[in-house]
């Protein structure tokens, strides 16, 4: 997903970045706000910005993206989760003999 930050807070200019490319901080809260933490392409100073996005469509994007090596995703809450956990460790959620 595209994301437009409006004004740098350094150096005042507008850009765009994609979601996938920059680490984020999800702050759990109804409806989630997200944190982007990036550097400024124009002036290469860190800034920060706050998306919100409604849960269902956090679970979509999950969804959407691809399971990292040795992980496999939560059924219930779609984070990731070690290969070898039986429990979920953000839902709790118990996973059976076959996943
Ligand atoms: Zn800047
Ligand atoms: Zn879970």
């Amino acid at each position: 997903m595209e994301i437009k930050i409006d004004s740098c807070k350094h150096c005042g200019k507008g850009f765009t970045f994609d979601s996938e490319s920059v680490p984020r901080y999800r702050v759990d809260a109804a409806p989630l706000v997200i944190v982007y933490v990036l550097d400024c392409v124009n002036c290469g100073r860190q800034v920060s910005i706050d998306i919100e996005q409604s849960y269902d469509e956090f679970l979509q994007e999950m969804k959407e993206s691809e399971v990292p090596d040795g992980m496999k995703r939560c059924p219930d809450c779609a984070e990731f989760v070690q290969e070898m956990a039986r429990v979920c460790r953000f839902c709790t959620y118990r996973f059976g003999e076959d996943n």
